[in-house]
């Protein structure tokens, strides 16, 4: 799990967030972990399923454009 929080006056760079994602997803998808528990070896794998963010920020990391855009909505591509 991910938590991260972000204040201030502007928005942040969603990149600062985003760029190391992948690299570690891939690893965690991929390799695994080691995890020691009673005694045993256990490799532990998992991938990412999904993102719950607020509307901002889900528009930020997707690269949208924000839900009172003119293409803001993120399901079709009805323009208005
Ligand atoms: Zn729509």
């Amino acid at each position: 799990m991910m938590i991260g929080f972000w204040f201030g006056k502007g928005k942040p760079e969603m990149n600062h967030f985003l760029s190391l994602l992948p690299k570690n997803f891939n690893t965690f998808y991929e390799d695994g972990f080691e995890v020691i528990t009673n005694g045993e070896k256990l490799v532990v794998k998992g991938l990412l399923q999904c993102d719950c963010s607020d509307l901002p920020a889900s528009t930020s990391s997707k690269s949208f454009v924000g839900h009172n855009g003119y293409n803001g909505c993120q399901i079709c591509e009805e323009p208005g």
